[in-house]
């Protein structure tokens, strides 16, 4: 396991959110050698925020739209243009401001590790954006299990309630430990007391969210980037969790590092076999389509590929990918809320037909055409990404495991030698 963290070539001109790797093990809480920031620690290593009121605010949308800063949900709308869009339509009411940290993706462990470490910069970032967009609720959401998370958030309301009677006031509010209560349509949907999951939405949530107010709802780890862009600090990293065997270790690394690079940060292997990029709706990878390839988003799009919530899986050595992809194909189909009728059915047949190769249950051609068909049916047609996702997961690993759907056909596995 790695000691070393930060990757930038140009180290020394950022300060890094998180200076250490952080280790969580079998799922587990968090294992590391940094402290959780306290108020005080938070301000003697960042400085005072600065205010954003006025012209203060309009100066940051500027920097976010400079830095290029987008949501990290894997749509890659600009932020600068959702803060915009809010900006405008919020009136005499004003706005509400929720910073997510419900991290649905069952792989990933960066918003938690920023959440127990260091609280007080999403909590900046919070801020800064409600001042900019004159919002008079903000809350911070989480899972209702998370319970770490939720400690360190309510001492770190507790710390700046004590520290002067300016400070807004901030709630956090909790939805079910599921997959998709981070979705921001849920998010939306949930704080306006209904129930949390995605909804059709014809006016976006900038111009009528939460009980019909311009809302913005972005990611913890994004709100922290807003609290080191209104200090004037440039932030190029990324918070990534690298997955691997039964550990998940949570590193902030430069964006221009290749993604090779900081999978061997954390695994001894040097070629890993598959690596799935971007989460259980993710794209699964080789080595060779590797290559050179950078975190950068604009790199990875360019790759037909996205960071998403920042997971990169590697495929254990002896572990077959097509039984993987069953397993995350039916994980999947199960956190369909089961509204739209293309993802409940056709997620279901999917996982089902998914299942069926990696058991080495394929005969023909014609079970490869009838996922492709599923496929196209159902992509595009769900209120929200969920299955689209799926689709793209399944897809992949089709390709990239082509060698070893031959193999399951004929009744053999490559990866384990096994008979089916
Ligand atoms: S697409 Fe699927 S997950 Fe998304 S809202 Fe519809 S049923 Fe739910
Ligand atoms: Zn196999």
């Amino acid at each position: 396991m790695t000691a070393g963290v930060w990757l930038a070539p140009d180290a020394e001109a950022e300060l890094p959110m998180l200076e250490r790797p952080i280790h969580f093990y079998g799922g587990g809480t968090s294992v590391t050698e940094l402290a959780p920031h306290s108020y005080r620690d938070h301000l003697d290593r960042f400085g005072a925020r600065p205010s954003c009121r006025g012209a203060a605010g309009a100066a940051l949308i500027r920097r976010i739209e400079e830095a290029g800063l987008t949501g990290r949900g894997g749509a890659h709308l600009p932020s600068a243009i959702k803060w915009r869009a809010v900006r405008a339509a919020a009136g005499a009411a004003g706005s509400v401001i929720v910073a997510n940290g419900a991290e649905g993706e069952p792989d990933s462990r960066k918003d938690a590790a920023l959440l127990e470490l260091r609280p007080h910069l999403v909590l900046d970032g919070l801020v800064c954006a409600a001042e900019t967009l004159g919002a008079r609720q903000l809350v911070v959401w989480l899972h209702e299990n998370a319970h770490a998370a939720r400690s360190a958030v309510s001492r770190a309301l507790a710390e700046r309630v004590a520290h002067g009677p300016d400070e807004p006031m901030i709630r956090i509010a909790v939805g079910p430990d599921r997959y998709l209560t981070g979705e921001s349509g849920a998010v939306v949907q949930a704080l306006s007391g209904g129930v949390a999951r995605p909804a059709f939405r014809i006016v976006p949530s900038a111009a009528r969210g939460v009980d019909g107010l311009p809302t913005l709802v972005h990611n913890v780890e994004t709100l922290a980037r807003v609290a080191r862009l209104a200090r004037g600090e440039d932030c190029s990293s990324a918070l990534v969790t690298v997955c691997a065997d039964d550990t998940h270790v949570v590193l902030e690394v430069s964006t221009s590092a290749t993604v090779q690079e900081v999978i061997g940060r954390v695994t001894n292997a040097d070629e890993p076999a598959a690596v799935l990029i971007g989460g259980h709706g993710g794209t699964w990878c080789t080595s060779s389509d590797l290559g050179k390839l950078t975190l950068d988003e604009a790199d990875l799009r360019a790759a037909g590929l996205s960071l998403g919530a920042g997971v990169l899986a590697v495929l254990a050595a002896g572990t077959c990918g097509l039984v993987r992809t069953a397993e995350l194909a039916d994980f999947l189909a199960r956190q369909s809320t089961r509204q739209c009728g293309p993802c409940v059915f056709g997620l279901a047949s999917i996982a089902e037909s998914t299942a069926e190769l990696a058991r080495g249950g394929w005969r023909s051609r014609r079970d490869a055409d009838r996922i492709a068909r599923f496929a196209a049916e159902i992509k595009g047609r769900g209120a929200c990404g969920h299955p689209d996702g799926a689709v793209r997961m399944v897809g992949s690993a089709l390709e990239v495991f082509a060698d070893d759907v031959a193999a399951h056909r004929r009744g053999r596995c490559l990866a384990t030698g096994e008979h089916l």
